[in-house]
This record gives C-alpha cells, sequence and structure tokens, in this order.
C-alpha cells in the first residue's frame, strides 16, 4: 500500500506532509503510519483465514503504547518477553489471555506477575525454566499454562545475530530431546502443557527454511496433542520485509505496488505453504510477527547537520545517530536513506557516508552509498525504522530519546513526547 510516497514534492505518510512534520515537532523523529500496520495485519490474519489461529504481535519489535492499542483493538495477540512489556500490553488495553511470554530468563516476579494477569501461556525456553514456573505457581497454588520451544536446527540463513533456530544458538530445547523434556515437564504437579512453540529467527527472506521448520516440527505437534493434549502450536515470527529499494532504479515513488511484486516473501506465498503442513492438526495456530507488521511502516526523519569533505570521503552528518537506530552498527542492517524534498529528476546521486554525532566509528546509517544529493539544513528520511527501531534507542552520549508520531490519515499524533535534558537525570542523585 501506498503508505510513503513523494506528493507535490515532497514525502508524506499517508496524508501528512513529513517536511512539515519535522519541522513542527523537530528531529530526530520517528513517524509511523496506522494504516499500514493495520494493513499488514489484516492481510496476515486473513491469509491464515482456513486455520484457527491467532496472531501476536511480538512487542519488542515496536512497543509504544498507541501501536499496541491499534492492535489490540484489531483483535491481536501479543508476544512478550518481559514483565515491562506485559505491562505495556495491559496499559495498551491489550488481553492477557492472548498473551505468550517468551524469552530464556524469566524471573521470579516476571512469572508471579504473568501468572496473576492471567496470560495464555509461557513459551517456555529451557528444563530448568520448566521446574522454576512449577514451583512459582505452587507458591501462588495455580497451575501454569506452559508450551516449551523446541529449536528444530533449521538453519534460517539470515543475520547470524538474528539467527535462532540451529542447535548452536541459545534458544529453545534441542529437538532431539524435546519428548523427553515433554515427559518430565508433564509430571510437574503445576504445570499444563499447553502448547508448542518455535521460532527460527528474524527476516527471513524466503520461505524454503519456514517451509523445512514446520514440515519437521508438525508431526510432534501432533505426537504431543495425542499425548498431552496441547491445544496450540505456534511457529513463531521472522517474515522478512524489504529494506533495499534504491530510489534510481525505479519509479519516483520508493514505496509502491511493484515494491510489493518485488517482495521475495509475501504473506500470501508464506500461507500458501505453511499452511497445508498445519491444516490437518486440529490445533491452534499461533504466529509472532514483529519486523513483517511494523517495520515498512515506520521511517526516521533527521536533518542534515553539516557536510565534511575528507580525503576519500564525503561525510553527511545528521543529528539522529546510533543511539536512535542502532540497526546499521548492531546487524549491518541496510536503510535506504532519501531526501524528504523529492530530488529533481536529473539529480546526480553522491557517493557518501551518512553517519551521526555520536563518539564511536560505528555510528553510521550508509558508507560509501550513493544518495539524491542534500545540503545541511535539510531532511532526510531512514526508510522501513519502524520495528527495532525507537525500541532500541538509548540515551548514549546523554542523548534525549526522539519523539514518535502516529499518522492516521490527515492526522498526526504525538505518541511520545521528546525527552527533556531532565528526562535524562531522572533518578539519578549526587551522594552527600
Ligand atoms: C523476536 C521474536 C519474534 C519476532 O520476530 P520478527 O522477526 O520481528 O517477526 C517472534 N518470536 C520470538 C520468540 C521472538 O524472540
Amino acid at each position: 500500500m501506498h503508505s510513503f510516497a513523494y506528493r507535490n514534492g515532497s514525502l508524506h505518510c499517508e496524508n501528512v506532509d513529513l517536511e512539515s512534520l519535522a519541522r513542527q515537532h523537530g528531529t530526530p523523529l520517528y513517524v509511523y503510519s496506522r494504516g499500514t500496520i493495520l494493513d499488514h495485519y489484516r492481510r496476515l490474519d486473513a491469509s491464515l483465514g482456513a486455520l484457527d489461529h491467532l496472531v501476536c504481535f511480538a512487542t519488542k519489535a515496536c512497543s509504544n503504547l498507541a501501536v499496541l492499542s491499534a492492535l489490540a483493538k484489531e483483535g491481536a495477540g501479543f508476544d512478550i518477553v518481559s514483565g515491562g512489556e506485559l505491562f505495556r500490553v495491559l496499559q495498551a488495553g491489550g488481553d492477557p489471555g492472548k498473551c505468550t511470554f517468551a524469552g530464556v530468563g524469566k524471573t521470579r516476579a516476571e512469572i508471579e506477575y504473568a501468572l496473576r494477569q492471567g496470560i495464555y501461556c509461557f513459551n517456555a525456553e529451557s528444563e530448568a525454566e520448566v521446574a522454576f514456573i512449577d514451583r512459582v505457581a505452587g507458591d501462588l497454588g495455580v497451575k501454569a499454562p506452559v508450551a516449551l520451544r523446541v529449536n528444530p536446527n533449521v538453519d534460517a540463513k539470515t543475520h547470524k545475530y538474528i539467527s535462532t533456530g540451529k542447535s548452536e544458538n541459545k534458544f529453545g530445547i534441542d529437538f532431539s530431546v524435546i519428548r523427553e523434556a515433554y515427559a518430565r515437564a508433564a509430571a510437574l504437579p503445576n504445570i499444563e502443557l499447553r502448547g508448542l512453540q518455535m521460532h527460527i529467527g528474524s527476516q527471513l527472506t524466503s520461505v524454503q527454511p519456514f517451509v523445512e521448520a514446520v514440515a519437521k516440527v508438525a508431526p510432534l505437534a501432533a505426537e504431543l496433542k495425542a499425548l498431552y493434549g496441547i491445544r496450540f502450536f505456534s511457529i513463531g515470527g521472522g517474515i522478512g520485509i524489504v529494506y533495499r529499494d534504491s530510489l534510481q532504479s525505479g519509479p519516483k515513488t520508493w514505496w509502491n505496488d511493484q515494491e510489493e511484486a518485488e517482495r521475495p516473501l509475501t504473506v500470501e506465498t508464506y500461507a500458501s505453504q505453511v499452511v497445508p503442513h498445519l491444516q490437518s492438526l486440529g490445533l491452534r495456530i499461533l504466529l509472532e510477527p514483529g519486523r513483517y507488521l511494523v517495520g515498512n511502516a515506520g521511517v526516521l526523519l533527521t536533518e542534515v547537520l553539516y557536510e565534511k569533505r575528507g580525503s576519500a570521503k564525503t561525510f553527511k552528518i545528521i543529528d539522529a545517530g546510533m543511539n536512535d537506530l542502532i540497526r546499521p552498527a548492531l546487524y549491518e542492517g541496510h536503510h535506504e536513506i532519501v531526501p524528504v524534498r523529492e530530488p529533481a529528476a536529473d539529480a546526480v546521486p553522491e557517493k557518501v557516508d551518512v553517519v551521526g554525532p555520536v563518539c564511536e566509528s560505528g555510528d553510521f546509517f550508509a558508507q560509501d552509498r550513493e544518495i539524491a544529493p542534500v545540503q545541511p539544513g535539510e531532511m532526510l528520511a531512514v526508510l522501513s525504522a519502524g520495528a527495532y527501531g525507537f525500541v532500541m534507542a538509548s540515551n548514549y552520549n546523554s542523548r534525549p530519546l526522539p519523539a514518535e508520531i502516529l499518522v492516521d490519515g490527515d492526522q498526526a499524533h504525538v505518541i511520545r513526547s521528546r525527552q527533556s535534558f531532565g528526562d535524562l537525570i531522572a533518578g539519578e542523585r549526587i551522594p552527600e
């Protein structure tokens, strides 16, 4: 869908002009399209129509209350990885009965909180964790709903930092010993075995690893249903999005239907390949998409501060840094960077490094990249910044966190204020 496009010479999000938005609210500024998030949710939900299913948004990808609220109103569930995320989901009006709790290091306080709120299920990542959940549930006098996360040992063919489904990753329980783990969990007095879970990695751009994993694990799900009466099988998240879609290589609107056609992995392809393996199970199928729902629904707006011409390179120094968006530094993540004001048709691209103000050589957004020419004072948009963007932002270099805006048609709502200097030192004290 056309949520970010040039119109009248300026980049828009839905019907909102991003140049004026950036001037009004300052930069760096995160801007999300509500319409895009809901469109992606509805498409994925519809593609699973043949199954009893629940889409649980991976909250960690973008956890602003307004985003969670929009998805909760659509009926979404939530995959959470901390007590703090559960708190956010509840504050946003989400249903704890549709929450799954993932992560390898749940604490007693988090387990108690989740049990008291009545979450749908804990996705446990080790036998030690199952034993601990059993103890905590016993102390509270309740039974804890639990699914074990199986590590299917499938190569997701993605960046090593976001691959999770191989034996050498810290996630899940090895496929070769999962049956014994279920048998031991079934013997615990305060555990109700409710499901089976897997998640092989993030930003997968081919359907083949998903199919391989589902085909391998679906028979196990059937077996566990027969043995322990489990009710659901969560096949995780990981659907990749398009980060590379060069402005030079096509029509002037970088976000268009052609992009959809060129997607390496559409949800329709995903569903058509995966659903047949699941249909006969008679289990509820859970999905945990994060990036797919929000990644292309957000941009980071930033102002060009300076141009620095070195002997080897030209640097465009911008007012956003790795503390605002760490993906390039952390995962070698690629983000398209386009001027907010539409470049002239005959504009000659310049090969530059786009770098932030943070005192780290890793503080770059692009290296040796041809981008449309921009001068200091002009605005750039860092595209596809909706997932793992603001949520990973930090105060490093004592830089206040940016503001977040949610666009809905021609409305732009401030859904998080920019931090002040006062916010930076809140909670700090100088001892007498
Ligand atoms: C991070 C995570 C997801 C979401 O991954 P995406 O690539 O953003 O879809 C889903 N499930 C689990 C267990 C995760 O850790």
